[in-house]
């Protein structure tokens, strides 16, 4: 009997990820420095640095950004799929945050997974770990969407793989002409969940419903 295999996933870079993820965020983050920089801003925003209320600012801002770009460590198990299931598992509407490497201000919503199991399975919960590893960084939600569906290809070696993600920028949002709340899709399909037409719109009913009817 095979046993269950276990990868550990960390943003430390050995291995795997190293290759999972050539990401441009900051792998080590250095805190006195971000710390200076949040200062600077302050003061380049005109704001009065050695004000009692904004004394700790800089720290807050650096503790925030650093928790903002880092992801739990995690193991990705997965487990022989011995039943040999071959329906979609889907997991819909996995909330997460991001940081648009634009503007630096996050995005948020959430993303639908869904997989055509081949030789193993993973567990429903460690999707929304992966979701976390690569939203924790520096991103783009093109690429966010890309990484995560890359991710499931090379571990699981599934027969198809459907990442949807659907979020709200708000730099988009928050500034120039776009509604406050509007949402901006991607989605990256791989395997038969892209070429059978049947499993992609299976796919796609299961999860284009909107978070409002869940
Ligand atoms: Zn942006």
């Amino acid at each position: 009997m095979i046993g269950f295999r276990e990868t550990t996933t960390s943003n430390a870079g050995t291995g795997r990820l190293a290759l999972a993820a050539p990401v441009a965020g900051p792998r080590a983050i250095d805190f006195e420095a971000l710390q200076r920089a949040a200062r600077d801003l302050l003061r380049a925003l005109g704001a009065d640095v050695d004000a009692e209320s904004l004394r700790e600012t800089p720290r807050r801002v650096a503790d925030a950004y650093a928790e903002l770009l880092t992801p739990q460590p995690f193991r990705a198990t997965t487990f022989p799929n011995e039943d040999g299931y071959d329906q979609l598992i889907v997991a819909r509407a996995i909330p997460f945050h991001s940081l648009c490497m634009h503007h630096l201000l996050p995005f948020h919503g959430v993303a639908h997974i869904g997989y055509l199991p081949g030789e193993r399975i993973i567990g429903l919960s460690k999707l929304g770990r992966v979701v976390e590893l690569f939203a924790r960084d520096l991103q783009i939600q093109e690429r966010l969407t890309t990484q995560i569906a890359g991710w499931l290809q090379r571990e699981l070696e599934p027969r198809g793989v459907g990442v949807l993600l659907e979020a709200e920028h708000l730099c988009m949002s928050l500034r120039g002409v776009q509604k406050l709340g509007a949402k901006t899709m991607t989605s990256a399909l791989h395997g038969l969940v892209r070429d059978d037409a049947r499993t992609r719109q299976e796919f796609l009913a299961l999860t284009s419903r909107t978070t409002h009817e869940q």
